[in-house]
């Protein structure tokens, strides 16, 4: 008699150990994958965006919207396949667990550095006019707290002016195969399906993003031509490439952009282009490039409303 009840408590002790291990990893793995942000990573980070997906085109891929015009100099990168081994969303990043909203090519995470302390940066391009700022614009391609919002300055002069790094760094990305370093929260496995089905490579702008060893990233959009390559060190003042209107561009200009692959904070896309394009519904938040390059007069005044001329 005794055996048989013993038996069967073990087995009943052991199915609620086994039942609750289970719910507990379901749990922790649900919260990980379900788009929660884990307490300790939200901590310090800011909360500078909202949650809600809306607008855009491809991040630094699009910015003014129409259609490509395929660059006559093109990247020195060849066509990349969708099922390139170090594209996210393929079988080797599935098979890990990454908290919702940091980069998957930014693990482990560590907390983003606050604005202040960025230093050595240097304006991309000489002597540039900001054709469109940081922040709400009828134009813009992200969507922060409901309004269109443009998550980048738009820097122009001429066609084919110099394009020199903003701050010393390593090469992440320079050509079109760039979308994997831009801080996408989400599969890009079908945009990239959709890309090689339609032909679309073409289309996308040239672009290069640089580590730029502080937590950061810049992103650098629509060259002409790209004169370094992935892996590369580049110092600040260094020249990167030339300024073209690659991707869905109305005429040549630098679209520059910042941001913490660390970061916790999402901007939405436009449901529409999302959807278009195959697009995940959220990037990693941009910050305001104009708080991080030098003081400019003009430039910087007349969007920080500091009284500049
Ligand atoms: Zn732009």
């Amino acid at each position: 008699m005794r055996r048989p009840i013993r038996g069967r408590r073990r087995i009943g002790a052991t199915a609620v150990a086994g039942v609750l291990v289970f719910v507990v990893t379901a749990a922790l793995i649900g919260r990980l994958e379900s788009g929660a942000t884990p307490g300790a990573l939200t901590a310090g980070a800011n909360q500078v965006a909202s949650q809600e997906p809306s607008l855009s085109s491809a991040a630094a891929s699009a910015d003014a919207g129409g259609t490509a015009s395929p660059s006559p100099t093109a990247t020195p990168q060849p066509t990349p396949p969708a099922t390139s081994a170090d594209a996210p969303g393929t079988a080797a990043a599935s098979t890990r667990l990454y908290p919702a909203h940091i980069a998957l090519d930014a693990w482990p995470p560590v907390e983003p550095k606050p604005l202040s302390a960025l230093t050595g940066y240097v304006w991309p391009i000489a002597h540039p006019r900001l054709t469109l700022p940081f922040g709400p614009t009828p134009w813009g391609s992200r969507v922060v707290d409901r309004k269109l919002f443009h998550d980048g300055v738009d820097l122009a002069t001429f066609c084919n002016d110099r394009i020199v790094a903003t701050h010393d760094g390593v090469v992440l990305a320079a050509g079109r195969q760039f979308d994997n370093f831009l801080g996408w929260v989400g599969d890009l496995s079908a945009y990239y399906h959709r890309l090689d089905v339609h032909h679309l490579w073409p289309d996308l702008p040239i672009v290069v993003v640089i580590d730029d060893g502080n937590t950061y990233r810049s992103v650098y959009a629509h060259f002409w031509k790209v004169v370094v390559k992935p892996g590369q060190r580049v110092h600040a003042g260094q020249l990167i490439g030339y300024e073209g209107m690659t991707g869905h561009a109305t005429g040549c200009h630098l679209h520059y952009s910042i941001f913490s692959p660390y970061q916790t904070a999402t901007f939405g896309i436009q449901a529409k282009v999302a959807k278009d394009m195959r697009l995940p519904r959220l990037e990693i938040a941009r910050v305001d490039p104009l708080l991080i390059l030098p003081y400019r007069r003009g430039i910087s005044g007349s969007v920080k409303n500091l009284g500049g001329s």
